[in-house]
């Protein structure tokens, strides 16, 4: 077993990790540059959707659906365990068509008898309308699907760090500017030019762990992909729920709040948020709710999902028997994973192997 572990990166696959790692015994430092959170796993929309039986023969698949059911058994603990409350709730989804197209794929997705989304109903404009009270807008009505859930990222992440404190974790602030080999074995970290050491790493640096390439002779083929949100205050209280159209959603919060979003944008480490994403989300929610009519803008936000070139997670040990590790690329599901990924983590980390989930599609190793 491992007994010091360096993390690099407090986002939340980082902390998740850090987590798992101190729930098994182990000595943990996690090093992160900027704040805990501080970069997309602070400000995603928190979104926790079981992913669709449909896609069971998607490599993610296993990684969702692990998340998405650790979750459920995380927010029966870590609440207790760390003192800090961060809004997991059960929220009803639903999915909403606004073309010809969409609304085909969802009537097939409906009769499809094998999928088991209960109800099996599409309801119409007007029975949607009012069993939702604010989804009053569409085309085609919508339907119900299995219920999904939310946490607020940022304070979900804090719940892991203070837990992991209580376990003995270090959180340390300090930029991670090189990783240390010997005889391609994993020695130490050098962060703001002191040296660290330890007997494994991992790094989950979101979108900046590309820079462990050149210390590593490794490919890291992760990218930013750009997002916008925004924060809306309705004028009355909205039925809980999640609206779902293609990748754009509707959200609301239990402290009234609906979050819309999002962007896709290919546009480098930029997170500055731009008048044409509000204005396109904007348009988005006004073509389902009436509610944004009368909303007020409280936030915009722009943040950097961590992207691999070929969509799927990269976590294992980067280099064959080196014990430096690596778990980024999460894309736009990171905070639905990040138990998923933290908790296989931390058995290969400390154990060599996992029987959580299957890892092979994800291994490092697929890129070099
Ligand atoms: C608009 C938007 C909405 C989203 N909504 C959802 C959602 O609803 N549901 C969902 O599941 N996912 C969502 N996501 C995706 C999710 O936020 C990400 O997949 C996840 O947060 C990635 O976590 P991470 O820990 O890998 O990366 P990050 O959160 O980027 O964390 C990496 C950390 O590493 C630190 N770091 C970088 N370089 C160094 C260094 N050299 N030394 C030390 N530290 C360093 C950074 O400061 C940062 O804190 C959303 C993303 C966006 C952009």
């Amino acid at each position: 077993m491992n007994t010091h572990i360096i993390i690099c990166g407090g986002g939340v696959i980082g902390c998740a990790t850090a987590y798992f790692l101190a729930v098994a015994g182990a000595k943990v430092t996690v090093v992160e540059s900027d704040g805990i959170a501080s970069g997309a796993s602070g400000a995603a929309a928190g979104i926790i959707s079981p992913p669709s039986i449909n896609t069971s023969d998607d490599p993610l698949f296993e990684i969702k659906m692990v998340g998405f059911n650790l979750h459920q058994q995380l927010a029966q603990k870590l609440p207790d365990e760390s003192g800090v409350q961060y809004d997991y709730s059960v929220t009803p989804r639903v999915i909403v068509p606004n073309t010809v197209t969409e609304l085909s794929d969802l009537k097939s997705r409906l009769s499809d008898t094998q999928l088991n989304e209960s109800p099996t109903e599409l309801l119409d404009a007007n029975l949607l309308a009012k069993q939702t009270g604010w989804i009053d807008k569409t085309k085609y009505g919508g339907a119900f699907l299995e219920a999904g859930a939310q946490v607020d990222p940022y304070k979900f992440t804090l719940a892991l760090v203070a837990a992991a404190e209580k376990l003995g974790v270090k959180f340390i602030t300090g930029k991670v500017t090189g990783v240390n080999l010997k005889e391609q074995t994993f020695e130490s970290v050098t962060v703001d030019h002191k040296i660290i050491a330890a007997d494994a790493c991992m790094l989950s640096m979101g979108p900046w762990a590309k820079d462990a390439s050149a210390w590593t002779n490794r490919a890291i083929p992760v990218r930013p992909l750009k997002g916008q949100i925004i924060k809306t205050q309705p004028q009355k209280q909205l039925t809980h729920l999640t609206l779902i159209n293609g990748s754009n959603y509707a959200i609301t919060r239990e402290n009234g709040l609906l979050i819309l979003g999002t962007t896709e944008e290919d546009v480098g480490f930029d997170t500055s948020i731009t008048d044409a994403a509000r204005d396109e989300i904007i348009a988005f929610g006004l073509t389902f709710s009436s509610a944004l009519e009368t909303a007020e803008l409280i936030e915009q936000t722009a943040c950097l999902r961590p992207l691999s070139d070929d969509g799927r997670p990269i976590m294992g040990e980067l280099i064959p028997n080196s014990n430096l590790f690596i778990s980024t690329g999460h894309g736009r599901q990171g905070i639905l994973m990040s138990p998923a990924a933290g908790r296989a983590m931390s058995d290969l980390i400390n154990t060599g192997e996992t029987s959580l989930l299957d890892l092979s599609p994800f291994d490092p190793e697929r890129f070099n």
